[in-house]
């Protein structure tokens, strides 16, 4: 399927339904499960798994491309979106033939929806010191510990769970595990409150003791930080795409705002103050596009994107921080406030979460 019709279906999604529920899901404090299952519906949920098993064969690229629109709406949903397209690329990459049967339908159709859990309430940037361990039993591995900030926590059921087999290899003794939410033993912890962001239903998990088949395994003992990291440089590049998309739709918020306000006999755009803050957002976003889509590049080549994934990540949510705020400084108090056609505080929340996921900064 052309990249142009997807790309229709993720504006369709925006201008019909994250636009208009988004301030709402905030309000309430809930996960986006409009978002999901309309995107379900859309066919997103299975960007990245070749047509041949039944997605919708994307390459990096045009993986970005379909975030930075989503994002221009809102961040939180949009990044629930994207982790449960990477669980799906990696079952689909990865999976052996009994989880390609048990899970791979379902998570393309999103009747199953994935998670992705690395971060531990001890230990997040140091990846290698997760604590929550995985040891076999006959043919069954027995998980025990806790995670921590799982975006989709609130409502996924394919928990993609990196565990410790032996403390003593550090990164090379992790393994990773796909677990049934529902499997005895695992408890779904309350979503955190947080300053913004709700939509991605971001909470713990606590697993007492977990017995999962040994043909769980997702990516076995010595291979799965390598696997979690490669992950990682794709989401790092979308992060920054989704940055661009919200800085983007911040710019075009202010600039209508400057022209229609009034004041001292002339528009808010008149003056040359704003037009040079305005135009300062502009070449950040132009920045941040160019460092992003030079990454995508990267990753659609094939070729080594883990630096520029990180200059893209951290360029951009950077710009993205500072020009939000400088959009909602021109807009004076309407910036600040939240509104349907209003998605700057939003967003402004939005870029702070971007410092986070996926790695800091
Ligand atoms: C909304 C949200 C959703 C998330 N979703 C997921 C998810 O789905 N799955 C998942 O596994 N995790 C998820 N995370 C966790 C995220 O990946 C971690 O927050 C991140 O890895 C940082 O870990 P930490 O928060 O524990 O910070 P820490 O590791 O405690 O870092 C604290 C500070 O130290 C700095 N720092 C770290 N290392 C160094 C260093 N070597 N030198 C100098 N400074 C350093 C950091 O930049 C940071 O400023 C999510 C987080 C958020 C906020």
């Amino acid at each position: 399927m052309a990249t142009s019709s997807i790309l229709a279906d993720a504006r369709k999604l925006v201008d019909e339904l994250i636009d208009p529920l988004a301030d709402q899901w905030e309000t309430e404090r809930r996960f986006a499960r409009e978002s999901f299952d309309a995107a379900a519906q859309l066919g997103l949920t299975a960007l990245l798994v070749p047509e041949a098993q039944g997605g919708r064969g994307l390459g990096p690229l045009a993986f970005v491309r379909v975030f930075e629109v989503l994002a221009s709406a809102d961040l939180a949903a949009a990044f629930s979106l994207v982790v449960h397209n990477n669980f799906a690329r990696g079952l689909a990459a990865s999976g052996n033939q009994h989880l390609i049967d048990l899970l791979l339908a379902d998570t393309v159709s999103g009747a199953a929806m994935g998670a992705f859990l690395l971060t531990e309430p001890g230990t997040g940037s140091d990846a290698s010191a997760i604590t929550c361990s995985a040891v076999l039993d006959g043919d069954e591995w027995v998980i025990k510990g806790d995670k921590a900030w799982i975006t989709n926590a609130s409502d996924a059921t394919a928990l993609n769970v990196y565990a410790q087999t032996n403390p003593a290899l550090k990164h090379r003794g992790i393994v990773s595990i796909v677990v049934d939410a529902a499997t005895p033993g695992v408890t779904r912890l309350e979503p955190y409150e947080l300053l913004g962001g709700h939509a991605m239903g971001t909470g713990g998990f606590r697993f007492d003791d977990v017995r999962v088949s040994r043909n769980n395994t997702l990516s076995p003992v010595g291979e799965a930080f390598g696997a979690a990291m490669v992950g990682i440089d794709l989401a790092r590049v979308v992060v920054g795409a989704m940055c661009c998309g919200m800085l983007q739709r911040a710019l075009d918020v202010a600039v209508e705002h400057s022209r229609s306000r009034q004041l001292f006999g002339g528009s808010v755009a008149d003056k040359q103050g704003v037009q040079w803050m305005l135009a300062d957002v502009a070449t950040d976003l132009e920045a941040s596009r160019l460092l992003t889509f030079r990454a995508a590049e990267a990753l659609e080549a094939e070729s080594d994107a883990t630096i520029a994934a990180a200059h893209a990540k951290k360029f951009s949510v950077r710009a993205a921080e500072r020009g939000i705020a400088a959009c909602m400084q021109t807009m004076g108090a309407t910036g600040f406030r939240r509104a349907v056609d209003n998605p700057l505080p939003r967003h402004l929340a939005g870029a702070r979460i971007a410092a986070y996921i996926d790695g800091t900064w």
